[in-house]
């Protein structure tokens, strides 16, 4: 695989694993890792990050940068209808389940 990117992962090259080991003898060192871009990981964070723990690393550094892009200044919502029903459990108890339902104001 030639077609890949390096870990954006800011201490990606400071954690100890063997893999991450590069050079010769007396001078060693620990190098960020190499993410492959394949078709399953094209659309996620994971074709810019090794591991979760990079991407944790990356948003926990970045988070200002990060919510400037998109700033919530207000709550969103999603208008719903809330129904309560009767219900059986797997063990034949009955309750009351509460169900919330999608309204869609498109269609009225
Ligand atoms: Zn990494």
């Amino acid at each position: 695989m030639s077609n890949f990117v390096w870990c954006h992962g800011p201490s990606c090259h400071t954690s100890h694993t063997q893999d991450r080991i590069r050079g010769v003898k007396g001078s060693k060192v620990l190098r960020t890792r190499k993410v492959a871009q394949t078709q399953w990981n094209q659309n996620s964070f994971y074709s810019k990050f090794c591991s979760q723990g990079c991407y944790n690393d990356f948003a926990n550094t970045y988070m200002q940068e990060i919510t400037a892009i998109a700033p919530r200044t207000e709550a969103l919502e999603t208008p719903v209808n809330v129904v309560k029903e009767q219900a059986r459990s797997w063990s034949g108890r009955d309750y009351m389940e509460t169900k919330i339902i999608a309204v869609d104001n498109n269609g009225g």
